[in-house]
């Protein structure tokens, strides 16, 4: 068992407008883009990061916008809701603004004995809010959302898998532990954590596969704190049999992959540089930032990409 990883760090999903994904995540659930870039292999696609103010490891979504892509199918094989964290009492609140917003799929749930408001995206994508204690994390209040109802980064996520067993052996070599079953769902959980720390797994044997497309997650990241402790984590994966990624630099963290048992591509991405080594924190998200070597095409690439509205 390795203990590097703590919790998650980012959740990257794809949509079809990127102007409408914008003024979802900041103006609707009142989130900071902490960056706009690119896809590193697609520059013509955006790359875009929303966050707490400073984009803290555990509380960043990010979206490739690709234009007209087709929706995605739920299914098995994929996370099926990416869960944000609210304070004790905050539903009733996001009740009423999501409502008021047109937001679609609102239910109110308990699992675990934690409340839940799900929610759709606006490509579908499966989302819910989870009261939790804050454990000292605080929102973004860049919005007209309160601080004292405001979105405290990532809860956890829920996975759909066809069978449990292998990627629940996965997350017990990865640091997490069992913590429970409720209603069909066994939780995860990482100790000592960046407060990200659940992981849900459903299993249904009987459904059909997902197929990935816009509101679709493209592949869920856990954090380590630098370098060492991932190539640490990289060795520790290859010596049990997974197929890992040489380390990708990302610009603001680094990154290695691996597809995982139940079909959900895992990444493992370090707190280490963070979404200010380019950007002063005040203006964060608001330039186009390119990689070096795309620098040289920015002129294209401004032309290619659709502006955004705020
Ligand atoms: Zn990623």
């Amino acid at each position: 068992m390795i203990r590097q990883i703590q919790g998650l760090h980012h959740v990257t999903s794809m949509a079809a407008d990127a102007n409408e994904n914008n003024a979802f995540f900041t103006h609707i659930l009142g989130l900071r883009r902490v960056k706009k870039t690119v896809n590193f292999d697609a520059p013509e696609v955006y790359h875009l990061y929303y966050g707490d103010e400073v984009g803290t490891p555990g509380s960043v979504m990010t979206y490739f916008p690709f234009g007209d892509m087709p929706r995605g199918k739920r299914g098995i094989g994929e996370v099926g809701v990416t869960e944000f964290a609210v304070p004790p009492g905050a539903l009733h609140y996001w009740e009423e603004r999501l409502a008021a917003a047109g937001v679609t799929g609102m239910a109110r749930e308990t699992a675990f004995g934690e409340a839940r408001l799900s929610f759709a995206g606006p490509d579908g994508d499966g989302f819910a809010l989870v009261e939790t204690a804050p454990r000292g994390r605080t929102p973004w209040t860049g919005e007209d959302i309160p601080e004292e109802v405001g979105i405290l980064g990532f809860h956890g996520a829920r996975f759909r898998l066809r069978e449990a067993g292998a990627t629940e052996e996965l997350l017990g070599f990865m640091g997490y532990q069992k913590a429970g079953e409720d209603k069909g769902l066994t939780r995860f959980v990482i100790e000592g954590g960046n407060a990200a720390d659940t992981i849900d797994i459903e299993a249904l044997p009987g459904s059909a596969a997902a197929r990935q497309g816009a509101g679709s997650v493209h592949h869920i990241a856990f954090a380590v704190e630098d370098r060492a402790a991932q190539l640490e984590v990289r060795q520790a994966l290859m010596d049990t049999g997974y197929q890992v990624t040489p380390v990708i630099d990302r610009d603001y963290f680094w990154a290695i992959y691996f597809r995982t048992p139940g079909g959900v591509l895992f990444e493992v991405a370090t707190n280490e540089p963070g979404f200010d080594r380019d950007e002063d924190t005040a203006n964060l998200g608001t330039a186009l930032k390119l990689p070096t070597r795309y620098e040289q095409y920015r002129s294209q690439i401004e032309d290619v990409l659709p502006e955004l509205a705020g």
